[in-house]
């Protein structure tokens, strides 16, 4: 089955898809009938973790060979366990750790497979061109994406994160990275800078042609691309799994999952897997003070015209939710064009209105709630008091809309809430609200964390301070096509 554009008639193979990340009309590439896959859902929940990720993958990339060699080779001693995904007891209800992986970031999951599946893809389709990525990150995407795409043959990436806007524990992480075919990059500006750098560059190369013949291409590790999004697809089976096996749901019970959430990408892979089956029964999207997809997902306006706030769960600061138009796809019925149009008037007005078909489509499944800085403080303590779980603050607004969630519906039923940072990638807020000492700089306080805790500091980030830095280069703001330039030895 091939994959199609949201925007357009415009399809591609799943390989393809993969390799190019993003179609040609801006538009994001979907399966456009994934519940007619007739998946075997069932004889799924058997298997190990590593057996449930290559069948669900081999189902979403049908064209894709050899998957079981790649998942072995994408996960095999790289997470913490080999379940890769533990699901912790909390109270009543249970908590999905994702985040168990290299750099102990949630991307972990996808951004360890998404290199073996463009390595495949490269073969496979018989691509001599070097694959160069380029990330713009605002922290945990580009050292996950360093991780997962360094020596890799046949790659080459490059990210650029904003000077002085990144933690220093994630600064570390990054220009700490070895690897021959890896450059970090810093740029005087934010997130926004660089995102925008990143995607001007993209634009200006292509258009220019100046690639043709050079024997490079140029492509992206965030979760636009379908290769990030299908492997966030099989912790959810996991979950499950695991709640039969410990005997806490039969097979067919309906489980909801809550999910912290910024881009729209990891509970899009929650509706996939119900899509596939799963007996998924809603998904309760969990946002910060930016709560544009709460708004929207209760009302069917999304409004992007409004404050922007710094939070202390970063990774969600967000108000362009991407992959929230391949919803809009599968709401709209496939209507390519009204989905195009929402997407215009986003980008003209920053405002459009889903009709209300599309939002009582929407609402069947999803429910939606948004934490404020306090809510998100006070759950951190009252979670670490009552229940004795130190969350990080992204996990904590989930924690808090599953609260909302559970008091509203109080439908009785298992409830996952998906676990995004380890509490020690973000040891002030997690310190300052639990009460702890929050002096000193963050190395200092993931010690008196791990103290408090008396659980270690994760390996990848422990020694972290000690590392050589590897990767020292600024430029300014508008710098990054020159520098990407310069790199790849481009000339005009
Ligand atoms: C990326 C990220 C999120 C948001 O995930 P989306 O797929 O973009 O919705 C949430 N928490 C953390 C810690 C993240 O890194």
């Amino acid at each position: 089955m091939n994959y199609q554009s949201t925007r357009s008639k415009i399809t591609t193979s799943p390989l393809k898809a993969v390799l190019e990340g993003i179609a040609p009309d801006g538009g994001l590439y979907i399966m456009p009938d994934m519940a007619s896959l007739s998946f075997d859902w069932e004889s799924c929940l058997e298997n190990t973790s590593f057996g449930m990720a290559e069948q669900i993958l081999s189902a979403l990339l049908p064209d894709c060979a050899g998957m079981g060699e790649l998942v072995k080779k994408a996960y095999s001693g790289k997470f913490e366990t080999d379940d890769l995904t533990p699901l912790v007891r909390v109270g009543d209800d249970f908590v999905l750790e994702l985040f168990r992986g290299p750099t102990s970031a949630f991307k972990d999951v996808a951004l360890s497979m998404l290199p073996q599946l463009i390595t495949a893809g490269r073969s496979q389709l018989d691509i001599k061109d070097e694959t160069v990525i380029l990330t713009a990150t605002s922290g945990d995407t580009g050292k996950a994406a360093l991780e997962g795409f360094h020596d890799v043959e046949g790659t080459r990436i490059i990210v650029f994160y904003p000077d002085g806007g990144v933690s220093p524990v994630q600064r570390a992480q990054m220009v700490t990275q070895s690897g021959k075919n890896v450059k970090v990059c810093a740029v005087k500006g934010n997130f926004d800078d660089c995102q925008r750098g990143v995607k001007e560059t993209f634009a200006a190369i292509n258009a220019s042609g100046i690639l043709e013949g050079s024997g490079l291409k140029l492509s992206s590790a965030n979760s636009i691309n379908i290769g990030r999004l299908a492997p966030q697809v099989v912790y959810y089976f996991i979950a499950y799994s695991e709640l039969i096996k410990r005997g806490e749901i039969k097979k067919g019970e309906k489980v909801d999952y809550v999910v912290p959430t910024g881009n729209f990408g990891d509970i899009l892979a929650g509706y996939f897997a119900k899509l596939l089956g799963l007996p998924v029964g809603r998904l309760v999207c969990a946002s910060n003070s930016n709560n544009v997809l709460t708004d929207f997902l209760n009302t069917g306006v999304y409004d992007r015209r409004r404050e922007f706030f710094r939070t202390t769960s970063p990774s969600m600061d967000i108000l362009v939710s991407s992959n929230l138009e391949r919803l809009l796809y599968l709401a709209a019925k496939g209507d390519t064009e009204k989905v195009a149009g929402y997407m215009r008037e986003l980008s003209s007005n920053g405002i459009y209105k889903i009709d209300d078909d599309m939002l009582a489509f929407i609402q069947k499944d999803f429910a939606a709630y948004c934490a404020d800085e306090t809510a998100t403080a006070e759950t951190i303590n009252k979670v670490w008091n009552e229940k004795h779980y130190l969350a990080d603050p992204h996990t904590a607004v989930a924690l808090y809309a599953c609260e909302k969630y559970k008091a509203e519906y109080s439908e009785g039923r298992m409830t996952v809430v998906l676990s995004t940072a380890s509490p020690y990638k973000f040891p002030a807020a997690v310190l300052s609200a639990i009460g702890g000492d929050c002096s000193g700089d963050e190395f200092a306080q993931m010690e008196r964390l791990s103290a408090i805790s008396g659980t270690p500091v994760p390996k990848g980030l422990s020694g972290l301070k000690e590392r050589e830095v590897l990767h020292s280069d600024v430029i300014e703001q508008n710098g990054v096509l020159e520098y990407v330039k310069a790199q790849l030895g481009l000339e005009d």
